[in-house]
């Protein structure tokens, strides 16, 4: 595990304890690798200010520029789902807040994380150096085109909603792969689904229900598109 320097999160211990008891194990979450790493970081670093006394209620909080920072619950399921060893090299697409890559740091060898919105990446950027987490490569841009350069990954992960799987993932993952990633025919409810590579084969399965912010890229949804159901939104 990368150790936190220069952070102490011990004042919150005990809010994190109760988080991975009340709103993971007990709901069926069992990877302990995934409890300890969850266990580890504090989530009130990446909340804005006004909003950290809510650091470990069970939900999503607002993080600016219209997006969130995900559930501890939604978090810890997709890296459980992800099945990441501590060799492997992680992909995620959906930097937000840099909570969800500071988990994985903990699980991983190496992670790289795209975010399409520059203020909440380099926000993100500077939140992980300040807790000493060496092994995060944030990157400014269009996760749905993935990061060539950088792969091929042993997992990819996706915090936001798409309506298929981009088609470029599937080529920047090792055979043995797997990738995590919420698609649904709406933009307000995903299924999530794990696909694994086999050699030439991908296999997929549904793992339940989920809502999402709209992956927004040219394999995802249009910007045109999340800004009507946005609006759509705000009127319902
Ligand atoms: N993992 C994040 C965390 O721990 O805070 C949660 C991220 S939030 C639910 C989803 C993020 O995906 C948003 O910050 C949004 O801007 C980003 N996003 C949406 N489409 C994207 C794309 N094509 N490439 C990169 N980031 C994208």
């Amino acid at each position: 595990m990368t150790q936190l320097g220069g952070f102490d999160p011990t004042g919150t211990k005990w809010q994190r304890e109760a988080m991975v008891a009340d709103q993971l194990a007990a709901r069926g979450l069992t990877d302990q690798s995934v409890l300890a790493a969850m266990n580890v970081i504090p989530r009130e670093h990446f909340i804005p200010a006004q909003l950290r006394e809510h650091a470990y209620l069970d939900g999503a909080l607002p993080i600016g520029d219209g997006q969130t920072i995900s559930q501890p619950y939604t978090v810890a399921f997709m890296c459980e789902a992800l099945h990441t060893t501590p060799t492997d090299r992680i992909l995620e697409i959906g930097t937000g807040s840099g909570y969800g890559a500071a988990v994985l740091s903990q699980l991983a060898k190496e992670v790289h994380t795209i975010e399409r919105i520059p203020e909440l990446a380099d926000a993100a950027a500077e939140k992980l150096r300040q807790l000493g987490i060496n092994n995060v490569f944030v990157h400014i841009g269009d996760g749905t085109l993935g990061l060539p350069e950088a792969g091929p990954f042993d997992g990819i992960i996706v915090t936001a909603g798409g309506e298929q799987l981009p088609r470029c993932y599937v080529q920047q993952l090792k055979d043995g792969g797997r990738i995590v990633i919420p698609l649904g025919e709406t933009m307000r409810q995903q299924s999530m689904c794990r696909f694994t590579r086999q050699r030439d084969n991908l296999y997929r399965e549904e793992l339940g229900s989920f809502a999402f912010v709209p992956l927004i890229g040219a394999e995802g949804w249009h910007v045109d598109e999340a800004m009507h159901e946005a609006e759509r939104e705000s009127e319902s």
